[in-house]
């Protein structure tokens, strides 16, 4: 199977690139960073107290991680429950960021991610899916932007949901997230050696998915589509 890895820091644009390649290449499409804000859902769900190891040993026990494609979309569904609808929410961004360092659930997603990738020719997007999940993927790309431009980005999309929320509020979180991401001590958010980094800084989406698939098309020798 062919795998193509996105990985890059938040609001960098990572989604809709590789959601755009996928359907430039008819490949199938896996965004990991769903199935942690899936199981922060659950986790805020069950009111399960402050993440510490033994919490959440506790907590992964009986977690049943499904993946759906309905029409299309991709759904997060844990424990029965479909989160799909509330995966976006700041306070899911937030857990998913808390929770992903645990072991056991990086080791519970790890699988979910392996069996999708030898199943399907795939795009798959993430935080180390270059470096730690596929690092046999015959093209990585890490994608970068501007902080500012990615804060500016991620308040436009949550307007749609909330008027209320302030261009400073949703810096800081991205510098959070991006903390926590790239210091934490396993599967820490770093390009892989082999990864081709893509500032999308000054990019429109239809731009960066044309590089990427101009430098996919050359790595793989595909002439036609
Ligand atoms: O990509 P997204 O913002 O949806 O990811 C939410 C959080 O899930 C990230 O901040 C990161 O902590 C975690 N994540 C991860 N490994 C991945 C994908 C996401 O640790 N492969």
């Amino acid at each position: 199977m062919i795998n193509v890895t996105i990985d890059g820091v938040s609001g960098s644009g990572k989604t809709s690139i590789a959601k755009g390649i996928a359907k430039v290449l008819k490949y199938h499409y896996l965004d990991t960073g769903a199935i942690y804000r899936g199981i922060a859902c659950y986790y805020n769900f069950l009111k399960f107290p402050e993440p510490d190891k033994k919490v959440v040993d506790k907590f992964v026990k009986n977690l049943q991680i499904d993946i759906k494609f309905i029409k299309n979309t991709q759904h997060v569904i844990i424990n029965g429950i479909d989160f799909s609808e509330s995966l976006r929410l700041e306070e899911n961004s937030m857990l998913a960021a808390i929770l992903s360092p645990f072991h056991k659930i990086r080791t519970k997603v790890l699988l979910i991610q392996k069996a999708f990738s030898l199943k399907y020719n795939c795009v798959i997007e993430g935080r180390n899916i270059g470096t730690e999940v596929l690092p046999e993927a015959q093209v990585k790309f890490f994608i970068v932007a501007d902080e500012k431009v990615r804060a500016k980005r991620r308040l436009k999309q949550l307007k749609h949901k909330n008027d209320n929320i302030d261009f400073l509020d949703v810096l800081e979180d991205i510098k959070s997230r991006d903390y926590m991401d790239e210091n934490r001590n396993e599967a820490a958010l770093k390009p892989a050696n082999d990864s081709i980094i893509i500032d999308t800084t000054a990019l429109t989406t239809k731009k960066a998915v044309k590089l990427c698939v101009d430098i996919i098309k050359k790595k793989l020798q595909i002439n036609d589509l």
